[in-house]
Formats: C-alpha cells, sequence, structure tokens
C-alpha cells in the first residue's frame, strides 16, 4: 500500500519513496474532484457541503505536505523530479477550487442560509474567509481572464520553486578545502573539527568550509585571515546571481515573478501586489506599513549610527582595519562585543548542550500551560530526528512533535516550523495536531554532544512558540484551527513571545550545563550576555526595515517594465536607509527566498509588526510573573488556543486588555531616548 495514502496515523516519512508521488498524488486530486463536484450539487449546509469537501482537501493536504516536507529535508534528485512533475498539477488543482464559480455560489448561499447564524463562530470565519479567498482567488473573473489567472499562478509556483533550488544548488556548488594550517587562526575548534570531518568525509586532507551557516558564520565571525573572510562572503553574496552559473541566476525570476505578480493584482482590480497581499492581514494599506516601518527606522537610526561609528573606529583602532568592509563587520563586532563584554559566543555555547536547552525550554511550556512533554516513538525520516508527545494536565494526548535541529546538504536553510497534523473534530474523535520542527544547527562533533549558541536556543524558542501555537489550539475545525487562518503579519506573534524566556535568568540558568565541567552558567555571564543583549540593536533593527522596506516598495510602486531593476531599486532603499553600506556585488535579493520563494511577498514587514505585538505582550508577563501560570493560561486561552477562529486584533485585545503599544519593544531594543 502506497504510504502517502494512509491517513489512519502519522506519516511512515521511513517507507515514502519517490515512486509513490505520482500515483498518490493521482488518487487524492481525483478524490479532490469527485467531492468537489458533489459538493456543487449537495445542499447549502456545512455538513453536507463544506465538510466532505474538507475531508478530501485535508487528504491531499497531508500528502502534498509529506511530499513537500522530504523535498525540504531529505531532498534526492529524484524526489525532485517527483515533487517538481507534481507541483504544477496540485496548483492547479487549488487554482480550480478557488475558482470554481459554483462552489462560490454554494458558499454565498450557506451564508445567506438561515442555518449560518446557528454555526459557530470558527465555522463563520471559514465561511467568511472562503468568500474572500474566492474573490481573492480569481472567482469573479470572466472567463479568459479566469484562465490567465490560472497560467499565472502555475509560472509562479514553478518560479518559485525555481528560485529556492537556484539557492541551494548554488550554496551546495561552493565549498573551500585548506590545506595552510595557518590561515585557520581565530577559528574555534570544534568548528574546525568540523571542517576537519567534513574534509576527511570528501577524502581531503585540510579543513572544508561551505556556505552553509554553521560552517559560513564563525569564518566570518571569528578567522582572522581577511581574504578567507572575504572569499567566503563573496561566494554567500553572489548566490544564484549573474556572478555565477548562469543556469542558477536568479534574477531573471525575480523580474518574471514581480512582473507576474503586477499582472495577477491588476486582473483581480487591485493597484499593486502589495494590496492583494494585505486584503487577508492584520495591516491595513502599503502606506499604513510604510509609515510603520518609517516611524520604527526613525527610532533606530540614532542607535544605528551609533553603532557604525563605534564599530569602524574600533576596526581602526584595534584592528588596523582602515576601511571596514561588508566581510569585517561580523568579525570586528565579535571582536568588540567580546572586548565591551569580556565573552564570545563560543564561551556561552559551552553551556548550551542540546538535551539541557530542550529540557529547559520544555519546562517553560510546561510550567506556562500545565503540560507535559515526553519522548516518544514515530516513524521518521532521517536518524537526526527526535519525536515528542504534548500531554495535558490529565494524561490526555495534546498532540506531537518532530524536531530535525542538524544542517545537512539535503535540507534547506534556515529554520521553521511546519504543520503535519491539525487538530479536528473528525465525528466523535479528536484528531490531535502533529508539528514539525527544523533547524539547522551544527551537529554533535568529536565524541560531544551538540552545542547551541544563545542566538541558536533563541531560533529553536521561536519555531517552538510556533509550533505550541499549531499545538496548543483548541478549535475543532480544520480552517482556522492552530495557526490555519492567522493572519501573516500576526503569526510571528506566538513565535517572536517565546524568544523572550530565553532572556530570563529563571529559566536559562535551568537550562544551562557547561559540556565539561557540568557547572550551570555563572550569573556573571549572564549579566554580561544581557549587557550585550542590545549591542548593535539599531544595526539590526535598521537592517530587518531595509529588507521590509524593499519587499513593500517592490511590491507596490515598483514596475519591471521601466528599465529599473528590483536590485536598483534595493541599492535605492540603501541609500535610503542603511547605515552600513555592502558592495556592489551583493545580490541580498537573489537567494531573499522569503519574498521570492517562501510566502512573504509583501509580508516581510510582519516580523516587525509582530515583534510590536509580542513584546508587549510578553510585558504582561513582566508585570505578573515571568512564568505565572494564570497569565499563560490566559495568553493560551485567548491567543494560541483561538487559532484563525477570529481576528488577530481581537484576541490581542482580549489578551492585553487594550490596543498594542510599541513601547515595549523599544524598551527591550534598549532604545529609549534618555
Ligand atoms: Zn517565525
Amino acid at each position: 500500500m502506497n504510504p502517502l495514502l494512509d491517513f489512519a496515523g502519522l506519516p511512515r516519512f521511513d517507507e515514502i519513496k519517490p515512486e509513490h508521488v505520482a500515483p498518490a498524488i493521482d488518487r487524492l486530486l481525483a478524490a479532490g474532484r469527485d467531492a468537489l463536484e458533489a459538493a456543487t450539487r449537495a445542499h447549502p449546509a456545512w455538513d453536507e457541503f463544506v465538510a466532505p469537501l474538507e475531508d478530501a482537501n485535508e487528504r491531499l493536504g497531508r500528502a502534498w505536505g509529506q511530499i513537500a516536507h522530504l523535498h525540504a529535508v531529505m531532498d534526492s534528485p529524484a524526489l525532485r523530479e517527483a515533487y517538481n512533475a507534481a507541483l504544477p498539477r496540485v496548483s492547479q488543482y487549488w487554482t480550480e477550487l478557488g475558482q470554481n464559480l459554483q462552489l462560490f455560489q454554494k458558499y454565498k448561499e450557506l451564508a445567506r442560509s438561515a442555518g449560518f447564524a446557528a454555526l459557530s463562530p470558527a465555522r463563520q470565519k471559514i465561511v467568511d474567509n472562503a468568500l474572500r479567498d474566492f474573490r481573492l482567488g480569481g472567482a469573479e473573473l470572466p472567463l479568459e481572464k479566469k484562465q490567465r489567472y490560472a497560467e499565472i499562478q502555475e509560472e509562479l509556483a514553478k518560479l518559485s520553486a525555481k528560485f529556492s533550488e537556484n539557492v541551494l544548488d548554488a550554496t551546495n556548488a561552493f565549498s573551500l578545502i585548506v590545506e595552510n594550517q595557518e590561515r585557520l587562526s581565530g577559528i574555534p575548534a570544534d568548528v574546525l573539527q568540523a571542517a576537519h570531518e567534513a574534509a576527511q568525509k570528501d577524502g581531503r586532507r585540510g579543513w572544508k568550509f561551505t556556505l552553509h551557516m554553521p560552517s559560513y558564520l564563525p569564518v566570518l565571525q571569528y578567522a582572522d585571515d581577511r581574504t578567507l573572510r572575504e572569499t567566503l562572503y563573496r561566494e554567500s553574496a553572489t548566490r544564484a546571481s549573474e556572478f555565477g552559473k548562469p543556469e542558477w541566476d536568479n534574477s531573471f525570476n525575480i523580474r518574471r515573478i514581480v512582473e507576474l505578480r503586477r499582472e495577477l493584482a491588476a486582473l483581480l482590480g487591485y493597484a499593486s501586489y502589495a494590496e492583494v497581499s494585505l486584503e487577508p492581514k492584520m495591516a491595513q494599506s502599503p502606506a499604513q506599513v510604510l509609515g510603520f516601518l518609517d516611524d520604527l527606522a526613525r527610532h533606530a537610526r540614532p542607535f544605528a549610527e551609533k553603532d557604525a561609528a563605534e564599530l569602524r573606529s574600533f576596526a581602526k583602532s584595534e584592528l588596523k582595519i582602515e576601511e571596514l568592509q561588508a566581510w569585517d563587520v561580523p568579525y570586528a563586532s565579535e571582536k568588540l562585543r567580546a572586548q565591551r563584554y569580556a565573552f564570545s559566543d563560543q564561551e556561552v555555547k559551552q553551556y548550551l548542550p542540546e538535551e539541557v536547552v530542550l529540557q529547559g525550554l520544555f519546562r517553560v511550556a510546561q510550567a506556562l500551560y500545565q503540560i507535559t512533554i515526553v519522548p516518544s516513538k514515530a516513524p521518521v525520516w532521517h536518524e537526526d530526528v527526535r519525536f515528542f508527545e504534548i500531554r495535558d494536565a490529565g494524561g490526555a494526548t495534546v498532540g506531537h512533535f518532530y524536531i530535525d535541529l542538524y544542517a545537512r546538504d539535503t535540507k534547506r536553510g534556515g529554520a521553521w516550523m511546519d504543520d503535519a497534523i491539525t487538530r479536528r473534530r473528525k465525528g466523535s474523535e479528536i484528531q490531535t495536531p502533529v508539528a514539525h520542527l527544523n533547524c539547522n544547527f551544527s551537529r554533535p562533533v568529536g565524541g560531544k554532544p551538540a552545542l547551541f549558541t544563545h542566538d541558536e536556543v533563541l531560533t529553536l524558542f521561536h519555531e517552538f512558540g510556533h509550533g505550541l501555537h499549531h499545538l496548543l489550539t483548541r478549535i475543532e475545525d480544520l480552517g482556522v484551527s492552530g495557526i490555519n487562518g492567522v493572519e501573516w503579519d500576526a503569526v510571528e506573534l506566538p513565535s517572536q513571545f517565546m524568544e523572550n524566556f530565553a532572556w530570563e535568568w529563571d529559566v536559562l540558568r535551568h537550562m544551562t550545563r557547561h559540556v565539561d565541567t557540568g557547572q550551570p552558567l555563572p550569573k556573571q555571564l549572564f549579566e554580561k550576555m544581557l549587557a550585550a543583549k542590545n549591542f548593535q540593536s539599531g544595526l539590526a533593527m535598521l537592517r530587518q526595515i531595509e529588507f521590509a522596506v524593499f519587499d513593500m516598495r517592490l511590491h507596490s510602486e515598483f514596475d519591471p517594465a521601466s528599465g529599473r531593476t528590483a536590485q536598483r531599486l534595493l541599492e535605492e532603499v540603501r541609500d535610503r536607509i542603511a547605515v552600513l553600506k555592502p558592495p556592489a556585488y551583493n545580490r541580498f535579493a537573489n537567494s531573499f527566498s522569503h519574498i521570492f520563494a517562501g510566502g512573504y511577498a509583501a509580508g516581510y514587514y510582519s516580523y516587525k509588526w509582530a515583534e510590536v505585538l509580542s513584546a508587549d505582550a510578553y510585558s504582561f508577563f513582566e508585570e505578573n510573573g515571568i512564568l505565572d501560570a494564570r497569565a499563560g493560561q490566559r495568553f493560551r486561552d485567548e491567543i494560541l488556543a483561538v487559532g484563525g477562529s477570529r481576528p488577530a486584533a481581537e484576541s490581542f485585545r482580549a489578551f492585553r486588555g487594550r490596543e498594542p503599544r510599541v513601547d515595549a519593544l523599544l524598551r527591550h531594543n534598549g532604545m529609549i531616548a534618555a
């Protein structure tokens, strides 16, 4: 039996083969089309019309989710081929569904029917969302425009897939073997050990460095050899650009993606793609978002200028770097940080072994939400993967999650949470949710456990926050359960909220144990970390604002037909916002997968937007006690449990008792003018 067609329990990741993809997708697409056909003839009531279609679509979504997941974490040429062959057919199906006028008509009838008022608020929200999505999906378009809409969607899906494949291929294609030990000065021992093992694996002598973060970042931060830093920086900054292999150049893909998105917006009657993107979001208009970003930039700029001036003068006087270049910034910053706060990421890392960190993280969730997290068993795609169960106070299963922590050649970069199974009611049963947490951390080397930097710990808390949003929902309807139906610009609230806990002494001291001595993190070192927390926070905030403004302007005012390039727009944005300018060859946009392949188009601002919400939410815990179970209960009830069943603005007000304020974010970033 095809494991992709088994929905009885957990995904059978250990049995799924590339040859299962096509037949499973064939079956599920056919079943989906049958259900769609039946739905268009059904009585417009929830049980007769919405429920059977949801069932069929859930099966397709789950199977496709497993394929997409394996494509992201365990890629192979055969799987990639199967994935790419099926992708246009799957997106074609969703497009068809979104454009089916009879279905649209049924939803309208349901919304107008006497039965509508009797539906739960969650179900009413699902129907409202469906009507909105139909309009955004082109359901009201005349036939020939509808055809064009479908073509655009299909081409965009392919272009996005190609975009991220190019980034992955360009990232994997580069490696540098260093045989001269003198060139390694400054690089931490565990990084060298990993580099040495990587070279050995290739049958080479010396040390192998790559553009994957666990290799790239320490070189940029610690290598005394300026040329080595510059080489890696240049290779990373020009990935998937005209400076590399022509077949991996994303320049054309960027232009084409923006062009098609503009065309799509025009078809729907919007002035820009940004307006389409904001329609289902919490923010109201591109102008409001640009105003919000401008406001933050104004607060951050004086702090960023001070950061940059300090760094330049430090680099000149202490490191003899006359002209500070982009490949000197992480290096000089790390040296300045070490001098000023007398500790390094590497020192802290020794106190953060995997198991202790995980237990510390679980302790926070257990204290806040009255749950327990225990190891469990499931079929997995790689031996690195771990699996856990969440139980409530009475011992009942709340949900499960996978953690896949280490970087691999076959895994795409970054860290992300994904839903594998969503909580919902099925007759008299509750289907419990399952989530994926994926990271790209360093694997254990030299017989020691994996050690995480504090930044990586923050990443883990972040993704776990997304996971809890998905797993602690109490909603019983698929469309607004967990993270489903949550506005994009509010979806980072629970994740960024969780990061705050990794900065609390009462949390951190229980999740540290030196890998060699077994000692907990010294309070003094923590005080230094805290003092260093806002080190260069002005620069960091401006950098995020730069990306967000580029994204919003690219999708609101930019027209590729004008002859202007996205690269030129990025340079204009940098001229206005950036305090430290990268070299002219920097092609950041060519690997900006968030907005070209990741669903963040005209949505990158949402990180900052949600940070305001999360910092403000966290200040409630600062007022009531960090691990206060009643505050936790309230956060779970008003934010996590409700999922997308009501607008995020309403959930926030219900939790905080008032509108969001920026004060807490500025305070957490040390940006309160004296
Ligand atoms: Zn996130």
